[in-house]
């Protein structure tokens, strides 16, 4: 499918799909995020997609009642499978994504469980990077595994030598780039060339750049998934996980296994996460913005001796970075000289602004400490180094340097 064609909005084919509300014609990534959806003159004018909240949906004969099950997750059959507010969300994301059909799921964490699961069995391989988010991995090794699949990790770096990696009974492979907590990127044309002449499966956890920065199915990938709890929804408040699938094929299995795992999206959930979508294009904009003067700033500490963060010349994937995504994210780590239990009290107990928590892409920014090595089996951190995790939230940068820089000072009195 050439480049126009996919940036069309009405991509679905069947006539029974809520369409997306705009003219049809080719648009730009930030027109789509700011008006892919349902459209006005589907719901009395209103602008956005009300939050219809369903269980029950009653038919009016016998028949459309036996047939109900033909259009789980694409029309309004069950509570479970989704709503117009839905289905309006699912739209707007796979026009973005260039994807065939999207599934709306209620985590990222279950848009990657139910992925994987779709695409393997008993007996099969599937290879996941060994710089994948933690829970991915525990899901491939604690779950998966307990159902005779077999799961191998490797690094990140391998670009075409993926080949002396597959099996013959390799199914999937399974990457995220960059990669959490350290940030590597990975080769993703490669990766799809050898997994197509293998006829092996590729999905990819794509949360970190957002499907404006960086579109896994232009460059082949079968399966793109988002956190939606981070950058789509933008506000730190809402759980939600979209898959993308290129082929209609793949996206009937994963809503079959959706179903069948009896994973729903709260219809308050989709209608947040789509009106945090109609600012995504601004708010990345400020994310990277600040996130290059946080760095800037970083990088003149004594204390700090790398910045991971492929947007930046002198990272290692910044040439993959450069040639693959459109841009980069607010959310980079910083490799410190060791801090002493006294000088991460110091630096981190007393910060104003930035906040110390989980999750990220919304608009606050936050910082905390990493542990890549538990989590990894192909690469280790030096003993002798902290790793922080930051994310540049839409703050003025001003603000938050004069946090850091408190910060700073006071671990140099820690230690
Ligand atoms: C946060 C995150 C997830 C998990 O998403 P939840 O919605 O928190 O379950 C998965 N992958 C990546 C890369 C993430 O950052």
């Amino acid at each position: 499918m050439d480049e126009p064609e996919r940036n069309r909005l009405n991509t679905s084919t069947e006539e029974s799909r809520p369409q997306s509300g705009v003219d049809s014609k080719v648009l730009q990534p930030a027109t789509l995020v700011a008006r892919a959806g349902l459209g006005p003159s589907e719901q009395d004018g209103m602008l956005n997609t009300a939050v219809y909240r369903a269980s029950t949906i009653v038919y009016p004969t016998v028949q459309s009642y036996k047939d109900r099950h033909d259009g789980f997750y694409d029309d309004v059959v069950y509570g479970l499978y989704g709503t117009k507010t839905t289905y309006a969300l699912a739209r707007a994301v796979q026009a973005l994504e260039g994807a065939n059909s999207t599934l709306i799921v209620s985590s990222g964490t279950a848009a990657n469980a139910i992925s994987m699961s779709t695409f393997v069995e008993s007996g099969d391989h599937l290879l996941v990077a060994d710089c994948v988010y933690g829970t991915t991995r525990k899901f491939a090794d604690n779950v998966l595994t307990r159902f005779g699949v077999e799961v191998s990790y490797f690094d990140p770096g391998v670009g075409a030598d993926i080949k002396d990696e597959v099996r013959p009974n390799t199914r999937a492979i399974f990457i995220e780039a960059p990669g959490s907590q350290l940030f590597e990127m990975i080769d993703v044309p490669a990766i799809v060339e050898v997994a197509r002449k293998a006829g092996v499966i590729t999905l990819m956890d794509n949360t970190w750049a957002s499907p404006l920065h960086f579109r896994p199915l232009d460059v082949g990938i079968d399966v793109s998934i988002q956190a939606g709890t981070k950058y789509l929804s933008g506000h730190s408040d809402v759980m939600l996980g979209t898959i993308s699938a290129s082929k209609r094929e793949h996206y009937e299995l994963l809503k079959d296994m959706a179903g069948r795992m009896g994973n729903c999206a709260g219809p308050d959930e989709c209608y947040l996460v789509h009106r945090g979508l109609r600012t995504l294009d601004v708010r990345m904009d400020r994310h990277v913005r600040n996130a290059a003067i946080l760095v800037d700033w970083l990088l003149a500490q004594p204390e700090v001796s790398k910045v991971l963060y492929p947007a930046l010349e002198v990272d290692p994937g910044y040439a993959l970075w450069k040639r693959d995504f459109k841009g980069a994210s607010g959310l980079f780590g910083v490799r410190m000289r060791g801090m002493s239990r006294a000088a991460e009290d110091a630096f981190f107990n007393h910060l104003n602004l930035f906040k110390m928590g989980s999750s990220w892409g919304g608009y606050e920014s936050l910082i905390v400490p990493a542990w890549p090595l538990p989590q990894r089996s192909r690469r280790s951190l030096d003993k002798n180094e902290s790793l922080l995790r930051v994310h540049a939230g839409l703050e003025d940068p001003a603000d938050l340097i004069d946090d850091l820089n408190a910060a700073f000072v006071r671990m140099r009195r820690a230690v």
